[in-house]
């Protein structure tokens, strides 16, 4: 099978995955070329997948996180800290938090991050949730886990006003600065955030 450079259904698979988070032109085009010679299987699959979690997918009601089912894992984990919740940008920052094994609290997934020049404060990133468990749960720490990026420490910033304004006696938490600055919590290594997530204050 010859790729022919200006195949116009190729170019069009390839520009999307190059648009895709962590890849470029050159990464988008052998993942494409794969999916189409040595992996035809994989992308069958990777259609069927995708068609079925995208019909189903939603937000879990209690933590925003990404979900397929009533409730995320997580959050319908009895045996997890019903006292601490961690405040997180993506599912991919809650994920890389799991993986480091050093927290056993429940998790509120912002879905993005404030940005005054978008118009996206904290109401648009679902706090009046997140308040709402405040009132309902014995939540009495919020560890803000947002990235240590410029956009991250305003979003940790206003959330923190939020948190204190609604609830003064509320404990509110920042991971440790152990974390690389301006590096997303997501690439960060699992015992890194192990001791950010200890030495939280
Ligand atoms: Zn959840």
């Amino acid at each position: 099978m010859t790729t022919n450079i200006t195949d116009e259904k190729i170019s069009r698979l390839e520009e999307l995955f190059a648009g895709l988070p962590g890849l470029g032109p050159r990464s988008a085009s052998r993942i494409v070329a794969e999916l189409l010679t040595t992996r035809r299987q994989d992308a069958q699959r990777l259609c069927q997948d995708l068609s079925e979690t995208l019909a189903s997918v939603h937000h879990c009601p209690r933590c925003h996180t990404l979900t397929t089912l009533p409730m995320c894992s997580v959050c319908a984990d009895e045996a997890r800290d019903k006292s601490v919740v961690c405040v997180v940008e993506t599912p991919a920052d809650l994920q890389a938090i799991e993986a480091s094994v050093a927290y056993k609290g429940g998790y509120f997934v912002l879905m993005g991050r404030v940005n005054p020049l978008q118009a996206v404060g904290p109401e648009e990133l679902g706090v009046d949730t997140l308040l709402g468990r405040i009132d309902k749960e014995p939540i009495d720490e919020v560890v803000i886990a947002t990235s240590y990026t410029p956009e991250g420490e305003t979003t940790a910033h206003l959330l923190a006003g939020v948190l204190k304004k609604h609830k003064p006696q509320l404990k509110v938490t920042r991971l440790a600065r152990g974390l690389p600055s301006g590096v997303e919590i997501e690439y960060t290594d699992a015992a890194t955030i192990a001791s950010a997530v200890a030495g939280r204050r």
